[in-house]
């Protein structure tokens, strides 16, 4: 990406990230400067949520930009309007423009805005390439006419054929942006997306082959697919796949699909890319969802869903609590109804009542009330009262701790019926021992918990709850389940195992330093023999208990240099030696009721497959 060096340049974009990894490439500012003639000197300054204004003020004020573009998104119009104001202060000739979703979907409030505070010489609604490349190539020529109020610009055309990964601007990390298409075929009176019309342009294919071969070629792991419905209309879908197949494989893909239109052949292609899915169902009620003109064909979509769940994808589903006509009762309904897809993940979202929306001319109908500046949350509506409001964020919270960072997707039936309740109640319970224990409050927001941190408070609470219902005997295989879940997801995640044989002699040949375990393993003790959650799996947790004695074991999970998931059982005895081992200088000779011979045995044998290393100290 162009860094801000101590130069003057003809224009400077300013975009500010949410620091979240999707949100951090500046594909907006990017796909601007692309499109800017290029004799044109442009910056583009990607600055964090929590920039010194004072700092970037100076630091743009510096370069003498005779253009300031500013890329306004939801999560820092506040933030970027206070820097506009503060930046017209010192660069009172530069031509000021905003462009990005705030400012295309709130057309009036931009207009009786620019009256009082007209720190924006023109706003651009829309795709804003070739306005905007217009607009700079009048400044710079002299031609651009600057007036006492804010002048609206609307699109007149998108453009999809300057890539700013291909030229440079942008420089491919990690995880990066690829954007398939424009516009949505569909019209959610909620979203801005579909400005109005059901066009959907393309990106051409020679730009996506190009800048998928340019993603290999820089060791790219991620691509955030920008597509709203990249399966629509089913044949779009099947291209984008093979294209994605032919030339960049073996990058991890994320795509947000429609369900309805999901069949066994994109399913069939879908698994052949290491992918995962999200689709939108938002309720099940089809009045709720005719409020808001989205339909929902119930038989396609369980079909969709199945092709992912038959086929082994991970796919989540999104739903929205607050819609018009829904209430916490419709919400619960429809939360029970997504649960029983078994999806990995569910998204559920207040709906926001973003200006300029479908959606906000009928807030009148509705009752809704909503926060008057981003993130524009609902917070009551006829149907829903802010009491309601709460209870959902709290089932949101429980949501997220349980089933999403929790990843409970494996075994949460399992739990439930084993309460006998639905997993609904299940979360409801668990908000309020939330609530109770001081974990969340409905008057503060909603925690981001890390995985162990979720992994405890799931102990904790599946404890409290299993005893308070007089289930104690199913606590320790309840425990166990979730271990063995938990750390078969984080082995999942980590490093293969490299045996000793295969490691590089710099790590074979250390002969001091402590000793640690590999990065990828990690040990878990058991109260039943793990291989039966590891073969079998539990189906029925109460008979699970009847059938299986309780017996003590130790396991190891780690990735073969295949890349598959062992889990080995080994005596509780060695999960302890391992543990002793670890940060020691010495390996011990002998270790609690172990003999010496066969303390040495796991000793020499963890070392040559390399779950024992020894680090320089
Ligand atoms: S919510 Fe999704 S499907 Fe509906 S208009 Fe927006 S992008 Fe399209």
């Amino acid at each position: 990406m162009k860094q801000v060096k101590n130069k003057t340049t003809d224009v400077v974009l300013i975009a500010c990230h949410s620091g979240s990894l999707l949100q951090n490439t500046p594909l907006g500012a990017g796909s601007l400067c692309a499109a800017l003639p290029p004799s044109c000197r442009c910056e583009i300054l990607n600055l964090p949520p929590d920039f010194d204004l004072e700092y970037i003020c100076e630091k743009v004020s510096d370069l003498k930009p005779k253009v300031i573009g500013f890329s306004l998104y939801v999560w820092n119009r506040t933030r970027l309007q206070d820097l506009a104001h503060a930046l017209r202060y010192f660069l009172p000739d530069t031509v000021f423009i905003a462009g990005g979703p705030e400012v295309s979907c709130n057309t009036s409030s931009w207009q009786q805005n620019s009256k009082s505070t007209p720190v924006y010489d023109v706003v651009i609604q829309g795709h804003a390439e070739l306005l905007f490349k217009q607009a700079v190539v009048n400044v710079l020529d002299g031609t651009f006419v600057r007036s006492a109020e804010t002048q609206s610009w609307c699109e007149i055309g998108t453009l999809l054929i300057e890539s700013p990964w291909l030229n440079g601007v942008l420089e491919p990390q990690r995880g990066v942006l690829l954007e398939t298409a424009r516009g949505c075929p569909f019209r959610c009176a909620y979203c801005f997306d579909a400005r109005g019309s059901h066009a959907v342009t393309q990106t051409p294919y020679m730009r996506l082959q190009k800048e998928l071969e340019l993603f290999v070629a820089r060791g790219v792991e991620q691509v955030w697919v920008l597509d709203s419905s990249f399966n629509v209309p089913c044949f779009r879908g099947k291209e984008l796949l093979h294209l994605f197949l032919e030339y960049a494989p073996r990058i991890h893909y994320h795509l947000e699909a429609k369900a309805e239109y999901i069949d066994a052949e994109t399913a069939q292609l879908l698994a052949q890319l290491s992918c995962s899915v999200q689709v939108g169902l938002q309720s099940v009620h089809a009045q709720v969802l005719e409020n808001v003109d989205r339909t929902l064909d119930m038989p396609r979509f369980e079909a969709g869903l199945f092709e992912l769940y038959q086929h082994g994808i991970t796919y989540g589903i999104d739903l929205i609590y607050g819609l018009p006509g829904d209430t916490y009762a419709g919400l619960c309904k429809s939360l029970e109804a997504t649960l029983e897809f078994y999806p990995n993940q569910i998204e559920l979202f207040p709906l926001a009542l973003l200006p300029g929306t479908i959606l906000e001319q009928r807030r009148a109908m509705f009752t809704i009330n909503a926060l008057p500046d981003p993130p524009y949350t609902v917070t009551s509506t006829s149907s829903m009262d802010t009491e309601a409001f709460s209870r959902a964020a709290v089932l949101t919270a429980a949501l997220n701790l349980f089933y999403n960072t929790g990843r409970a997707v494996a075994y949460f039936e399992v739990l439930c019926s084993a309460c006998n309740c639905n997993g609904v109640e299940f979360l409801e319970h668990l908000g309020i021992w939330l609530e109770h224990e001081g974990h969340i409050s409905t008057l503060a927001p909603l925690p981001d918990w890390e995985v162990e941190q979720a992994y405890k408070l799931q102990h904790e609470f599946v404890r409290t709850y299993f005893s308070k219902l007089g289930l104690e005997n199913l606590v320790p295989a309840a425990l166990d389940i979730m271990h063995y879940h938990y750390l078969y997801a984080e082995t999942i995640l980590a490093p293969a195992l490299v045996p000793r044989a295969a490691q590089d002699s710099n790590t074979a040949q250390i002969e001091s330093g402590s000793w640690s375990l590999a990065e990828g393993v990690r040990m878990g003790e058991f109260s039943y023999p793990v291989e039966l959650y590891h073969t079998t799996g539990v189906e029925d947790l109460i008979e699970f208990v009847y059938l299986n004695p309780t017996k003590r074991c130790g396991a190891l999970f780690y990735r073969d240099p295949d890349g598959e998931v062992e889990c080995r059982v080994i005596p509780v005895e060695v999960v302890e030696l391992f543990r002793s081992c670890i940060g020691a200088t010495q390996l011990p000779a002998q270790f609690g009721s172990l003999e010496p011979s066969r303390t040495a045995a796991w000793l020499q044998e963890a070392l040559e497959s390399g779950i024992l290393l020894q680090r320089p100290s």
